[in-house]
C-alpha cells in the first residue's frame, strides 16, 4: 500500500483537485492524505483570533470571504447536478457550524481546535465527491476515528495502528482511501491537531503503522534542494538522502518536510519520497535507509534563534555545572539545539523564547548570562566523515566575511552547525552555494 500526501496548494482550487484525481489514479492501493485548501487554515486562525478578541464583525467578514471562495470552487468542480448539490450542502453544513462559534458566548482553545479542523474535513469530502463523479470508487476514512495523541502529546502509535487496521479491514475490496491530515484526538478524546504543517506527520505515521511500501509527500517543488531557493539563485534537487541527513535538513529549516515526520518512517524503515505535483515525472527526493555518498549534500537555515551564553568561574575544573544548566532548561521544557563550550563558558541556542526570562533569572543565580536574539543556525548537512580532511576549511572559508557566533562540529557526522546574526543569512547561503556547490 502507498501513502500519498498532498498539501494545500495541491487541493487549492477546483482545477488542482481535478489534476489530483488524475495523478492519484492507478492500480496500487493507497491512502491519500490531504491538507486543507491553501489559505484555509490561516483563515481559520484569523477567524479564531477575531473570536478571541470578540470582534464579531471581523469574524463574520472573514467567514463570509472564506465561504465565498469555497462556493466558487464548488461550482467549478462538479458537473453532475446531484453531486454539485451534495457539495453545496457540504459547504453549508461546515460554514453554518463555523458561524455557530460567533454566536456562542465562550471561545477557548477547545473551540479553536474544533474550528481549525474544518479545512481538512472540507477538502477531503470535496475530493471524495469529485472522485465519485469521475466514477472512481473511494472510501473516506475520518481521521478522528483513528488518529490520536497520548498524554505526552505524541502520536499514540499502538492505538493508531490497531484502529487504522480495523478501519481498512472493513473494506476488503477497496483500493482508494482518503483521509484528513493534521487532525486528531488527544488523550482525553477531544478534537486536536498535530500542529501547523502536521499533514506530513499524519502521512508518515500512517505509512509507518501500516508498513506502507512508500510514503509520498507531494508538494509544488521538485524535492529537497541543496540550498534555499528563496535566497540563492541556483539550487538543485537532491536525488537521495539518508534518514539522518533528511532529519537534520528538515529540522534546520528545509521547509519541504515537517521535521517530526522522519522519525516514524525511519523507525520502521519506510522510504519517504518527496514529489512535485506540477512535474509528476520528475525524480524528486527519495529518503530512506540509503548509503549516500560522502560529502556535503545541502545547507539549510533556521531563523528565530536565541543564543544564551552562560559564563562562570565556577565552571573551571568543576563537574556537574553543565547538568545544573541543562536542568534549568529542562524544568522549563525548553529544548536546546546547538551547544558550544569552553572551560569557563557555555553557549547554547533555543528557538522557543516562551520561558526565556524565567530561565535567565535562574541561570543568573549561578553565572553571568548573555542573550542574543535574531540569530540564525546554518546547518551544513551530508556525510561529513571525521577521518577526512578539508571540510572545516571549505566551510569556514565560505564564512570568511561573516562574524561567527557559534560553530558546532563533530556532534554528528551528518551536520555542522554555524550560528550567525540573521542579517548575514542571505550572504552566508550565497557564499556557501559557491564555496560548497560551485555555483
Ligand atoms: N492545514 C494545516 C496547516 O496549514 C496542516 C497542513 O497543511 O499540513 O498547517
Ligand atoms: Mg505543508
Amino acid at each position: 500500500m502507498l501513502i500519498l500526501k498532498f498539501g494545500g496548494t495541491s487541493v487549492g482550487s477546483a482545477e488542482r483537485i481535478k489534476n489530483l484525481a488524475e495523478l492519484t489514479k492507478g492500480q496500487e492501493s493507497k491512502i491519500v492524505v490531504l491538507s486543507a485548501m491553501s489559505g484555509t487554515t490561516n483563515a481559520l486562525v484569523d477567524i479564531s483570533r477575531a473570536l478571541y478578541e470578540k470582534n464579531t464583525k471581523k469574524a463574520e467578514e472573514l467567514i463570509d470571504s472564506l465561504e465565498n471562495k469555497y462556493k466558487k470552487e464548488i461550482n467549478d468542480l462538479y458537473k453532475n447536478e446531484a453531486i454539485l448539490q451534495k457539495g453545496k450542502e457540504l459547504i453549508d453544513f461546515h460554514f453554518q457550524y463555523i458561524r455557530s462559534f460567533v454566536k456562542f458566548p465562550v471561545f477557548t482553545s477547545k473551540e479553536e481546535k474544533i474550528l481549525l479542523i474544518q479545512g481538512e474535513l472540507l477538502s477531503t469530502a470535496m475530493f471524495h465527491y469529485y472522485l465519485n463523479e469521475t466514477g472512481e470508487k473511494s472510501v473516506l476514512l475520518p481521521a478522528l476515528d483513528f488518529m490520536k495523541t497520548n498524554e505526552d502529546n505524541e502520536p499514540d502509535l499502538p492505538y493508531i495502528e490497531e484502529r487504522i487496521k480495523e478501519e481498512l479491514h472493513k473494506y476488503p475490496d477497496a483500493t482508494f482511501f482518503i483521509t484528513q491530515g493534521y487532525i486528531c484526538r488527544n488523550a482525553q478524546g477531544d478534537i486536536d491537531n498535530l500542529q501547523r504543517g502536521g499533514s506530513d506527520y499524519t502521512a508518515c505515521i500512517l505509512g509507518a503503522v501500516i508498513d506502507a511500501r512508500e510514503i509520498q509527500i507531494w508538494t509544488d517543488i521538485d524535492g529537497m534542494h541543496n540550498n534555499d531557493p528563496r535566497f540563492v539563485d541556483k539550487t538543485h534537487p537532491i536525488d537521495e538522502l539518508s534518514f539522518d541527513e533528511a532529519a537534520e535538513l528538515a529540522y534546520f529549516g528545509a521547509k519541504i518536510l515537517h521535521p517530526t515526520c522522519i522519525l516514524p518512517a525511519q523507525k520502521r524503515g519506510i522510504p519517504v519520497a518527496l514529489k512535485n505535483t506540477m512535474q509528476p515525472e520528475a525524480k524528486g527526493t527519495l529518503i530512506g535507509n540509503i548509503k549516500t555518498p560522502d560529502g556535503i549534500r545541502a545547507v539549510a537555515a533556521k531563523d528565530g534563534i536565541y543564543t544564551v551564553t552562560v559564563r562562570s568561574g565556577r565552571m573551571l575544573l568543576a563537574y556537574g555545572f553543565l547538568k545544573t544548566i541543562f536542568d534549568i532548561f529542562e524544568k522549563y521544557k525548553t529544548s536546546i539545539d546547538v551547544i558550544t563550550t569552553s572551560e569557563v563558558a557555555v553557549s547554547l541556542t533555543i528557538d522557543n523564547p516562551d520561558n526565556l526570562d524565567a530561565i535567565v533569572a535562574e541561570l543568573e543565580e549561578i553565572a553571568n548570562v548573555e542573550v542574543a536574539k535574531n540569530q540564525t543556525i546554518i546547518a551544513i548537512v551530508g556525510n561529513i566523515a571525521k577521518n577526512e580532511a578539508g571540510y572545516g576549511a571549505k566551510i569556514l572559508n565560505a564564512f570568511k566575511n561573516i562574524p561567527l557566533h557559534m560553530i558546532s562540529y563533530g556532534g554528528s557526522e551528518h551536520n555542522i552547525s554555524v550560528v550567525i546574526d540573521s542579517k548575514h543569512k542571505k550572504e552566508a547561503l550565497q557564499s556557501l552555494n559557491s564555496g560548497l556547490f560551485g555555483y
